[in-house]
């Protein structure tokens, strides 16, 4: 089978790698290496930084109408070639076809439209300071940004970061995850196929701790907006952090869907099917500490035990499939560790805690059966860690009071989901929940406009929106005194 080779996107051009290596590229359903990505590292970002800084000047002066024709034509691309984009995002990751088609390409095509036409209605502040005296804010693009995302959502993730930073008038150095590179491939086939000017956008591909690290520490590249693991994130903070470059930083979550006696029960177990393993559980807003009150307790945990038995993790092409493949063979080890872990901290495995052998081409694939733990605490590793996979406890609580203190223990603070009928407790709950997104009676449901983004380890900064316009530009306070 001849390896489908991935290239750079360099100054509007394909390029290979300066050093002429590459890495594998694995089909996590088959377990088998199905292309090749370019093993960059410093000189292949050097080449694209300096691209970059040669176009921001006219990318960076263009109208942001003029910007916008762009983003808006490469939407349009996004569109024409979903089932394309949504084959090759299954095939890298692993999830369902149908999932990549109705989820991650058309809300890659999104945030292209979006920051097409938000960036047309952008503003910034002025104020009448007092008589004779105005101070107006001009908000102006940086220059080159570094965007840097990872394996689970990939072109949703890439082009959430790209797609603001272009809109606001800067160029963009940006890697894709080594896992999952095939999308932001066919990215840089789609900008090139829409004119988009040399240099604009340069996508640079490799491993972090090569081609990541020189995009952090290159001296040309002036802000990062980073989506990926807390640890990772810790380390380009202390890089980026003493060089003054502004930092976006989305991590890890371990979040809590919190289920009260009074909720919605039909409702609230549906959606805790989804929200507990959609994509395989690796959706850093999957909730995987499930806390149901005491009343209900034993009918939500049958229920829910019951659909998850039912289940069909199987062959993403499969529109049946309901999970597909675990993204890589480490992080199916991971994932399967976990399990062992639970078991050791005293957890009884309720449904699942294996991996699947599939038939055929798919033997090989990295398939685990979606797993619900009981009888663990709060306090435990696997209550505290973030584990990214088709895996949740499952333990019952009394009051509110210790529900939040559950909720809130542990480092994280990206996503919470309550479930209530309560109007009061609810808004109550929102309030004393440590996390940057709460979801009342519902999941995963975003308006593009709102900051979004964790509390605690589980970031700094907020992304979506104005806040996305904000962080990709600078501001500058001018202070006129025309008074005579
Ligand atoms: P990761 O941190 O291993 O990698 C993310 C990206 O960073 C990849 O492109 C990787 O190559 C790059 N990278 C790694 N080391 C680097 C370094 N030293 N310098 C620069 N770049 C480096 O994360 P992952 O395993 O790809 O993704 C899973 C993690 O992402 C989970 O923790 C998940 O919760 C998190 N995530 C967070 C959000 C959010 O919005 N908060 C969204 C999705 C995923």
């Amino acid at each position: 089978m001849t390896k489908v080779k991935i290239a750079n996107y360099i100054n509007g051009k394909l390029v290979e790698p300066l050093s002429g290596s590459y890495l594998d590229n694995y089909e996590p359903a088959t377990g088998r290496v199905y292309s090749l990505i370019p093993d960059s590292g410093e000189a292949d970002v050097n080449l694209a930084a300096k691209a970059a800084k040669a176009a921001f000047p006219l990318w960076g002066e263009l109208s942001a109408n003029q910007r916008s024709k762009y983003l808006s034509a490469i939407s349009d691309k996004i569109n024409e070639k979903l089932e394309i984009l949504a084959e090759a995002e299954s095939r890298d990751n692993g999830k369902p076809v149908w999932l990549a088609r109705e989820v991650d390409i058309p809300r890659a095509r999104d945030n292209f439209s979006f920051f097409a036409t938000a960036i047309r209605h952008f503003d910034s502040e002025s104020h009448y300071t007092r008589k004779g005296v105005i101070n107006y804010t001009l908000r102006k693009p940086i220059g080159v940004a570094g965007c840097i995302s990872p394996w689970n959502l990939p072109l949703y993730l890439f082009t959430w970061k790209i797609a603001p930073a272009l809109a606001a008038g800067n160029t963009v150095v940006a890697k894709p995850s080594e896992v999952t590179p095939m999308t932001a491939y066919l990215l840089s086939e789609i900008c090139m196929e829409v004119g988009l000017p040399a240099g604009v956008l340069n996508i640079v591909h490799g491993l972090g701790r090569d081609a990541g690290n020189a995009i952090v520490l290159h001296e040309d590249i002036k802000m990062i907006s980073f989506t990926g693991g807390t640890e990772t994130g810790a380390h380009i903070a202390s890089v980026a952090a003493p060089m003054f470059k502004k930092l976006s930083l989305e991590l890890g979550g371990k979040n809590p869907n919190i289920i009260f006696d009074d909720c919605n029960f039909e409702k609230a177990l549906e959606t805790t099917m989804r929200s507990s393993f959609r994509n395989q559980g690796q959706i850093c807003l999957c909730g995987s500490r499930i806390y149901v009150q005491k009343g209900i307790y034993e009918k939500f945990k049958k229920a829910f035990v019951d659909r998850t038995d039912r289940m069909i993790v199987g062959n993403p092409k499969d529109d049946r499939s309901e999970m597909g493949a675990i993204v890589s063979q480490q992080h199916f080890e991971k994932i399967l560790s976990y399990i062992a872990l639970a078991k050791e901290e005293g957890g009884t495995v309720l449904t699942g805690g294996q991996a699947v052998k599939l038939d055929g081409e798919h033997s090989e694939g990295w398939f685990i059966r979606p797993t619900i733990i009981e009888g663990l605490d709060s306090s435990c590793r696997t209550n505290q860690e973030e584990i990214f996979g088709p895996v949740v406890t499952i333990q019952p609580f009394e009051t509110e009071e210790e529900v939040t203190a559950y909720a809130n223990s542990t480092g994280y603070g990206l996503a919470a989901t309550l479930w209530t009928e309560n109007l009061t407790r609810a808004h109550r709950m929102a309030d004393q929940v440590q996390s940057g997104i709460i979801w009342i009676n519902c999941w995963l449901l975003r308006d593009l406009r709102t900051p979004f983004g964790g509390m605690k380890n589980s970031g700094v900064g907020r992304e979506g929106g104005w806040e996305a316009l904000r962080f990709f530009t600078e501001p500058k306070n001018v202070c006129i005194d025309y008074s005579e």
